[in-house]
């Protein structure tokens, strides 16, 4: 018998799952016959309904809800659930890493479909990596709504006005539709969550949304960015226009304009930078994306296409490239899959065109934008059609029940404030600091060792009647901090950073493993605190 057809997707967002269900459609008897192998490699086996993610925030929709899995969705597609590590082009196989087998997969491939999206990348933004939160993934609203719950915690037993003052004051960095959507969430939230809190006041909450331009949801028509904007700041939200976020450190977030907002809570839903896999690919790009022909192909390589977030795709109706939203994802996925057909069948391809049929950005609380077949509506009758419509485009039937659900309850229940404890133990961690922040002070209790990878320090320790003296400066490579772990007392002096310092932090648990387990490095450490305490 002859070999199948190996037709292989990477990705299992909109663009990977909806070529997978198209091509089910369509090669039907082919792949019932053997005669086409379809394969998924993605690195979770469920697609994220990402218009829905920002209400999982508030919970008005349960945490799994927006997620569907691909199995169910595809059930004629082999499905891996594991990290691609390398495309080879030239060999036509893709590299998996290893799951639990310690076994990397080999996939070999007769067309491949590039459907990996794009990643949240904060290069160039100092302490952004370690101190914001960035928002695409469900771990990521899961992880926003327990910081929440979390700093409201913090707040109502915290004795300090200005650590509680940071506690409950959230940032959103962008403007756009997931920025607005999510600060829209946030703020519903911990206002009507913080009424079951008893020492926190409503009028002690902050909430602002950094927009790098004069006017937010800059896709929209100005009359709805306008009516978006208004109410949100009717409901409490300080929109600071012209802003970008340009760094963080674990307890302020830093503005283009040089002021600093205290916060313990930063959400960054820009800037999304290229997929590593797909900037690797010697492919040409359009501003980090992969350029393809009219019918999604790749001109240079034969069999190889793109389609969603990580694809440059002219639309052939208006000329412009297509803007990265899942409507779009959803139609070049068919689109692909009919012209992989087209090709295996010796017929004419489609050239991919597609007018979208409008935008949508949810605003809360009864409350929507929407420009739909031209038509502008907002409010509740928006709002209205963004939850019908997107009940009606969420994948699978048991989901659209469970969300139908939510919503219902949600009309009648006050908002969970349960925190799920998720965090695994952290080990080793990297943290950034600004020229005069203080990284810790004498008498603190002494719970991490740092080492610095960049910038400079300064240990100060304070003389009775003579203020702070400085006792050295350190820099890359240098530690300090492990007096206190290895005695467990007390922080012996202050440190501060001299310069923008980016540093290594280990915790109690990961060094005094290591101190107990490696004896050079006891001997190191002690002859360090013999010397310093001489
Ligand atoms: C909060 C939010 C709200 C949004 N709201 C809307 C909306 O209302 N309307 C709209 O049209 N669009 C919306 N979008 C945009 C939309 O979600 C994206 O345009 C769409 O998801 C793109 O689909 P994709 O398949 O190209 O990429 P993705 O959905 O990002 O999928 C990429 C897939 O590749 C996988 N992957 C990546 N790298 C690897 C690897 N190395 N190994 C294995 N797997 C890998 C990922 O796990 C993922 O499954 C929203 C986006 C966000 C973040």
């Amino acid at each position: 018998m002859n070999e199948p057809t190996r037709i292989l997707i990477l990705g299992g967002g909109f663009g990977g799952v909806y070529t997978a269900l198209t091509l089910e459609k369509l090669l039907r008897a082919e792949i019932r016959r053997g005669e086409v192998e379809l394969g998924l490699v993605s690195r979770e086996n469920s697609i994220v309904f990402q218009p829905m993610l920002p209400e999982v925030i508030s919970g008005s929709i349960g945490v799994l809800d927006v997620i569907t899995p691909i199995r169910r969705l595809c059930p004629n597609t082999n499905l891996y659930t594991r990290t691609i590590e390398s495309i080879d082009l030239a060999h036509r196989s893709v590299q998996s890493a290893v799951g639990f087998g310690s076994r990397a997969h080999h996939l070999h491939y007769d067309h491949l479909v590039v459907a990996l999206g794009n990643v949240t990348s904060f290069a160039g933004s100092p302490g952004l990596a370690e101190y914001a939160l960035p928002f695409k993934y469900l771990g990521d609203a899961l992880a926003l709504r327990n910081r929440l719950i979390h700093t409201l915690e913090e707040a109502d037993i915290e004795p300090d006005p200005a650590v509680r003052r940071a506690l409950l004051t959230f940032v959103v960095a962008g403007g756009g539709f997931s920025g607005v959507e999510a600060v829209a969430e946030l703020n519903d939230f911990v206002r009507s969550a913080a009424r079951s809190f008893r020492r926190v006041r409503p009028e002690e909450i902050r909430v602002v949304l950094l927009h790098a331009g004069g006017l937010i949801l800059p896709e929209l028509p100005a009359s709805l960015a306008t009516f978006a904007q208004s109410l949100l700041m009717k409901r409490g939200v300080e929109i600071r226009f012209n802003t970008r976020l340009v760094g963080a450190t674990a307890d302020m977030a830093l503005l283009g304009d040089g002021d600093r907002i205290a916060t313990r809570t930063l959400v960054s839903t820009v800037p999304s930078g290229p997929n590593p896999l797909v900037a690797m690919l010697p492919v040409k790009k359009e501003r980090g994306r992969i350029l393809v022909d009219a019918s999604l192909e790749v001109p240079e390589y034969s069999g190889l296409w793109a389609v969603g977030d990580c694809a440059a795709i002219r639309d052939a109706s208006t000329g412009e490239f297509c803007p990265p939203t899942a409507q779009h994802a959803t139609r070049q996925a068919a689109a692909v899959a009919h012209n992989i057909v087209a090709t295996l069948r010796g017929t004419p391809r489609k050239v991919f065109a597609f007018h979208a049929l409008g935008k949508m950005g949810s605003l809360g609380r009864r409350s929507a934008v929407a420009e739909i077949f031209g038509l502008k509506v907002s409010g509740f009758l928006a709002w209205w059609l963004w939850r019908t419509i997107y009940l009606m485009k969420l994948p699978g039937l048991d989901r659209k029940i469970r969300v139908a659900t939510d919503w219902m309850l949600d009309l009648i229940l006050p908002p969970d404030i349960v925190q799920l404890k998720t965090e695994r133990a952290l080990g080793v961690r990297r943290e950034y600091f600004e020229a005069g922040q203080v990284i810790f002070r004498e008498g603190d209790r002494g719970d991490w060792l740092y080492i610095v990878t960049e910038g400079e320090v300064e240990v100060l320790k304070s003389v009775p009647g003579q203020g702070e003296q400085s006792l050295r400066r350190l820099g890359p490579g240098e530690c300090f901090g492990e007096i206190a772990l290895v005695s467990d007392v007390a922080r012996s002096a202050t440190v501060r950073a001299l310069s923008p310092s980016n540093v290594l932090a280990v915790d109690r648990e990961a060094f005094q493993a290591m101190f107990a387990s490696l004896p050079p490095l006891k001997g190191f450490v002690e002859q360090l605190i013999a010397s310093r305490s001489a």
